[in-house]
């Protein structure tokens, strides 16, 4: 029977994908099924290995699943025959604070599937803290209250408004940026002092983390002028006062600052912590998967007929996993000459145990490459790819001399998109959208065509390389960002220059 079917009510924390717990994690790294919504870190959702994701919260459209449809959805998933075993529900903060993790316990409860709750840090406590306030501090506030400030129709007569003045505790409302006005007014009309310190803090604990300080009496119309928007939390009292020395000391540069990349599945790059480390969340988005399919027959066929003195030439690593792997299928004898045009194509071909010609001194060109390997004119080239490659590279290269011979290894499909990452392309809510290749963004254009039309001097564009750059110009696309080699460490670089330029651009509305 193995393990029974478990719902695991999971708390993903305030925004910083590391303020999930130990146990939250593991549970990510280990479901059948991911049930999320639009707080919960995109790191977190990318990272599971779960087979399915499914996610549950506002889409572009504004159309949000009732909380009736989730609580079916979790025990329909938990309770069909041949369904997943470890469903995780992964929710923003704590899943049981403003979350309505209890209803989906109780629903679970009910229908008689097991589950577990896994508390995280909620907004309220991590939010301020990063922003310098710790909710209660000795002397100064014996206590915290948290309130929803989600107050539908009616809803301000139910909050006790005058206890709340007069607690002498610290205030921290959730859900309150459209209401804060009248939050801070019936909170000086129940006999809070107007001078009390009070701050919002938006998208705490993310790159995005901005807040702003004033009192009760100021703070709604501060809130307004610098467009705080949700998720944000509102903190009042005089605790809010020691921001000013536990504040921020070092902001880092690119704070508030979105990059998405969109890659090929099974890609990963170590090249990206660069900007990371300056404060900008970077979404890697799988938009484009590699199968060898048909091309796997011209594969073998290429590698046993291979001798060692042919040349092949590799510009993607998707190219050198499937000539790996055909080459370990057939077996054929010594390796030919393997020339990789960087240092992914490199690592991914020495993971196979090849030898392999790699200098770091070249430029963009399939010649370059040749040349710095020593590679003379008059040789056979082999050139396996992607079955969608154009044929410029072939030309240029016979147009030197060599005889380029290229193998359709493999073909590139468009990934589907979860639509939280689709709306972050077609809102145009993020700083830089990076390529890799002209595939992905084909697949991008295709997921978000209004990608295209999002206001060029809002979204800085970047490409790998001059190829990658001239697919997104044919798509109406224009890539301001080329590195001078095409390399993802380089394309990083620029990016980080331009973005540290003084000039850049104010992105976000
Ligand atoms: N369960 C969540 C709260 C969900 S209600 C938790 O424990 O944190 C959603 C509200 O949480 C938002 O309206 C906002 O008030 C607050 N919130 C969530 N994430 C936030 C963040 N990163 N920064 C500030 N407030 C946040």
């Amino acid at each position: 029977m193995g393990e029974p079917k478990t719902v695991y009510l999971v708390g993903a924390g305030p925004g910083d994908p590391d303020l999930i717990t130990v146990r939250g994690a593991q549970l990510c790294q280990t479901c059948d099924v991911l049930v999320y919504d639009s707080l919960v870190p995109q790191e977190l959702v990318s990272s599971s290995p779960a087979a399915e994701k499914i996610y549950v919260g506002k889409t572009d459209g504004g159309h949000t699943m009732s909380q009736e449809e989730i609580t079916d959805l979790l025990v329909d998933l938990a309770t069909r025959p041949d369904g997943p075993r470890r469903i995780v529900r992964l929710k923003g903060g704590d899943p049981y604070v403003f979350g309505r993790g209890g209803e989906e316990a109780l629903a679970c409860q009910r229908a008689g599937v097991p589950f577990e709750v896994v508390p995280g840090v909620t907004a309220g406590v991590a939010a301020p803290a990063y922003a310098g306030v710790p909710v209660t501090h000795r002397m100064i506030s014996r206590g915290v209250i948290f309130f929803t400030g989600h107050l539908a129709k009616g809803n301000v007569e139910h909050l006790p408004w005058q206890q709340l003045a007069q607690s002498g505790f610290t205030l921290v409302s959730y859900m309150g940026v459209k209401t804060v006005e009248r939050i801070t007014e019936q909170l000086m009309a129940g006999g809070l002092d107007p001078a009390t310190p009070a701050m919002m803090v938006q998208e705490g604990t993310t790159p995005g983390q901005r807040s702003v300080t004033g009192t009760v009496e100021t703070l709604a119309e501060l809130a307004k002028k610098a467009e705080i928007r949700p998720p944000a939390v509102t903190v009042i009292g005089k605790v809010v006062s020691l921001a000013a020395d536990l504040g921020p000391q070092n902001p880092r540069p690119l704070a508030g600052k979105t990059v998405v990349l969109l890659k090929a599945e099974e890609s990963s790059y170590d090249e990206l912590a660069p900007l990371r480390r300056a404060g900008t969340r970077v979404v890697e988005v799988s938009i484009v998967r590699c199968v060898a399919g048909a091309a796997q027959r011209d594969a073998r066929a290429m590698v046993a007929a291979l001798g060692p003195d042919d040349v092949v030439l590799f510009r993607s690593a998707a190219a050198a996993r499937f000539f790996g792997q055909a080459w370990l299928a057939v077996n054929p004898g010594p390796q030919p000459r393997l020339v990789a045009g960087s240092r992914t194509v490199r690592d991914t071909l020495r993971g196979f145990d090849f030898d392999v010609s790699f200098t770091e001194e070249h430029t963009a060109g399939a010649v370059d490459i040749l040349r710095h390997a020593g590679v003379d004119p008059g040789a056979p080239i082999w050139l396996p790819r992607s079955a969608s490659a154009g044929d410029r590279t072939v030309r240029v290269l016979r147009d030197q001399g060599y005889d380029p011979r290229p193998v359709p290894l493999y073909d590139t499909l468009p990934v589907p998109v979860p639509n939280d990452v689709r709306s972050l392309l077609s809102t145009g809510r993020t700083d830089a959208v990076l390529f890799l290749s002209g595939s992905c963004v084909e697949a991008a254009v295709a997921a978000a065509p209004r990608l295209a039309d999002l206001e060029p001097n809002r979204i800085l564009f970047g490409a790998v390389g001059p190829l990658t750059a001239a697919v997104a110009e044919g798509l109406g696309i224009h890539c301001e960002v080329i590195p001078d080699r095409p390399r993802v460490g380089d394309l990083v670089d620029a990016l980080l220059t331009r973005m540290s330029e003084p000039t850049q651009r104010q992105i976000r509305p």
